[in-house]
């Protein structure tokens, strides 16, 4: 579509970063352009209308999206931090990474029971950033309305592995695949 190819044509793609082997996706470019960004923010929501109250924008990049999605639809933004940073009492899940692992947090008490909340990301890889964020959301006793980025990597398996954790409680969407 013309959205998917707008996106698509914004994105860097960076050999051998962070380290030998890897190849980045680089969005700050889609991010730079407002037709680009306007376009992704968008492309993001459509498929969950209505479903949802509020978007869950995990940081960093996740935040941007969250934020000019929520502009564009009316939905609140619910920040899901890196561990550390929240001032309230909050819930933590960990997820690995390469080396080690890292922690999300939100707080207990951001939204009221049941809000229906849309998890955005930039790029879904081995999905376990997503889907700590995704226990988080059931943890504090809100539901999931779905998973959306703009990027999926089919190698890294993410959807499957959401697929194994969470079933078919909720949908993936990912705008572009590589
Ligand atoms: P996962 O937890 O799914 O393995 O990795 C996803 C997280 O790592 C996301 O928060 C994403 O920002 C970051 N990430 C992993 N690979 C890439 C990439 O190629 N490009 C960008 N921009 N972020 C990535």
């Amino acid at each position: 579509t013309a959205a998917r190819e707008l996106v698509e044509r914004h994105i860097a793609t960076i050999p051998d970063f962070p380290e030998p082997g890897i190849v980045f996706r680089d969005l700050t470019p889609v991010f730079a352009d407002g037709p680009a960004f306007h376009t992704l923010s968008e492309s993001l929501t459509a498929p969950f209308a209505g479903e949802f109250d509020v978007l869950a924008g995990v940081e960093a990049r996740g935040f941007l999206l969250a934020a000019a999605a929520s502009a564009l639809c009316g939905a609140g933004v619910l920040p899901v931090r890196k561990a550390g940073k929240l001032p309230r009492e909050v819930l933590r899940e960990e997820y690995a990474l390469e080396y080690g692992t890292a922690a999300l947090e939100v707080h207990v008490d951001a939204l009221p029971a049941g809000s229906r909340v849309l998890i955005v990301d930039d790029v879904l890889a081995t999905g376990g950033t997503v889907g700590a964020a995704a226990r988080l959301v059931q943890r504090a006793g809100w539901h999931v309305a779905g998973i959306s980025v703009a990027v999926e990597l089919d190698d890294l398996g993410g959807r499957a592995a959401l697929v194994e954790e969470f079933g078919d409680e909720f949908r993936v969407f990912s705008l572009l695949q590589y």
